[in-house]
């Protein structure tokens, strides 16, 4: 089965139970001073949860564009290390808003994974929340029972509150979950083992899947739970792993959602992939980055100097460092990928092909910024080797920001450089040279006050709404950002 083919079925399904089909939201969020960037399924619709607005129909289904690289879901240094963490993904979700509940949305799942993808059964498992030893969170025996009929009891594990307790936030809509993972071993492996090691103890390739969140309860200021007056379902699973599962691979790198990309790439850095343990993670790095950075920049997020500007501007100047160093692209390569990209997700992400050409000239402009000054401040770090060894290992903030100020190198990509180095970076210290910069220059500001003010672009000027203005004349703007 296609990774085409696999959305669709997925689509197709809870159509067929009755779902309202919606497209992605997004993937940057404008006007949510708590959220910068869509980091699951159900974030765009947080307005129906909260009961601020009325939902276009009690049952919804989709495949939402996701981004984990910062606040609570930061996955950002899992990827290309790890088979199955990216930066941006695509999360399908299935929605009761105040519809069906427990019985309905756990047989659904058995039933898509096992009947219409044929999962085998022994390769699953369920985890349940075990409740938190208190009366007014008690084990969710209805999901237990549940999956009882559907499953052996030794496949039902029981989760704490970390892994099968879902809350909106501090206060709010909130409720016990219930994930579905696969095994991948081989069947070698599998064969050697039995009893207890059967089971999923956080083995690196027994991969959570699906998550089905059941909202029942309102966590109200005081801490107190309350049962809401109707009660939601909110479920979110992988693409890319769920494909991994269903083509038999064991990485998500592996599947035909990655593999155009990669050998792309490996091609045009003259490698093969699955050679070379370096390039080989240097090539999923780029071919996970690159995903993120178009689509934030589709959606129209430009790379800057603040905010979620900064976030983009880190991802992209990471995937550039690790094209120059470990693949030997020493000039702007990265755009290159952005046809293949947009012909291969055109019709279910149309945005990108539509801006394919403004996309790939911003990713251009900032690969030819950093790249002036990459190879220079690489030389940089490497002179002070000896220096940072007798300094205990560290490198020093003045260094670090030296780095970031007049080599454009993020603080996180230093830290990633001295990591392979076996170096650790003094966070402490850079942090109070940033704090000097600012102060110098916020005391330049004041003096340079004269008769008028000349306004600082506010990081709404970093957002480029899509119109049918031109290339031309949009990146002229994003110049000026
Ligand atoms: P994990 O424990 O593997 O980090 P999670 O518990 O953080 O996953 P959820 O927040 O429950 O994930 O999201 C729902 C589903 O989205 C997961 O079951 C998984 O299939 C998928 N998912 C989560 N994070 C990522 C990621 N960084 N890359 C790809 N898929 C992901
Ligand atoms: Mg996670
Ligand atoms: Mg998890
Ligand atoms: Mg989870």
């Amino acid at each position: 089965m296609t990774s085409a083919e696999i959305r669709q079925k997925f689509l197709d399904f809870f159509a067929s139970k009755g779902h309202q089909i919606v497209p992605s939201a997004p993937i940057v969020v404008k006007d949510d001073p708590t959220l910068m960037f869509i980091n699951s399924g159900m974030a765009p619709f947080k307005d129906y949860f909260l009961g601020n607005k009325p939902a276009p129909s009690p049952r919804v289904a989709d495949t939402q564009k996701c981004l984990r690289v910062s606040g609570k879901h930061n996955d950002l240094e899992e990827v290309g290390y790890d088979t199955y963490h990216h930066t941006m993904f695509e999360m399908l979700g299935n929605w009761s808003f105040g519809d069906y509940f427990k019985q309905d949305a756990l047989k659904w799942s058995w039933e898509l994974l096992t009947e219409v993808y044929q999962l085998p059964k022994d390769r699953l498992y369920v985890s349940v929340f075990q409740g938190d030893g208190s009366e007014n969170l008690p084990m969710d025996q209805e999901a237990y029972d549940i999956w009882k009929t559907m499953i052996s009891e030794d496949r039902i594990l029981m989760g704490n509150k970390k892994d099968n307790f879902w809350e909106m936030g501090d206060t709010g809509p909130c409720g016990p979950c219930s994930e579905i993972h696969v095994d991948l071993r081989s069947e070698e492996e599998v064969a050697k083992i039995s009893g207890k090691d059967l089971v999923n103890n956080d083995h690196p390739q027994v991969v959570e899947i699906w998550n089905n969140v059941f909202m029942e309860f309102n966590r109200l200021a005081d801490g107190s739970l309350v049962k809401l007056p109707a009660q939601h379902v909110d479920t979110g699973m992988g693409f890319e792993r769920l494909c991994m599962a269903i083509q038999g691979k064991q990485s998500n790198y592996d599947t035909d959602v990655f593999q155009p990309i990669i050998q792309f790439i490996a091609k045009e850095a003259g490698v093969t992939y699955g050679e070379n343990e370096k390039t080989d993670i240097a090539i999923r790095v780029i071919a996970d980055h690159i995903r993120a950075i178009s689509f934030t920049i589709a959606d129209g997020q430009l790379p800057s100097n603040n905010k979620a500007g900064y976030v983009i501007r880190r991802i992209l100047r990471r995937a550039v460092r690790y094209s120059f160093t470990y693949l030997n692209f020493k000039k702007p390569f990265l755009n290159t990928i952005v046809p293949v990209l947009a012909d291969q997700l055109a019709s279910v992400f149309p945005e990108l092909k539509a801006q394919q050409a403004f996309v790939q000239r911003v990713i251009e402009e900032e690969e030819n910024a950093f790249l002036r000054t990459l190879e220079n401040g690489l030389k940089r770090l490497d002179s002070l080797q000896e220096t940072f060894k007798s300094n205990g290992n560290t490198i020093d903030g003045k260094t670090a920001f030296e780095l970031y100020d007049t080599f454009g190198f993020p603080l996180d990509l230093t830290a990633l450089i001295a990591k392979e180095n076996c170096l650790t970076i003094d966070e402490a210290g850079f942090t109070v040279e940033m704090e000097q910069q600012k102060n110098r220059s916020r005391n330049a500001a004041q003096t340079e006050q004269g008769d008028w003010i000349v306004l600082q672009p506010d990081v709404e000027t970093e957002w480029v709404a899509y119109d049918a203005e031109s290339v031309e004349a949009r990146i002229v703007r994003y110049r000026q950002v």
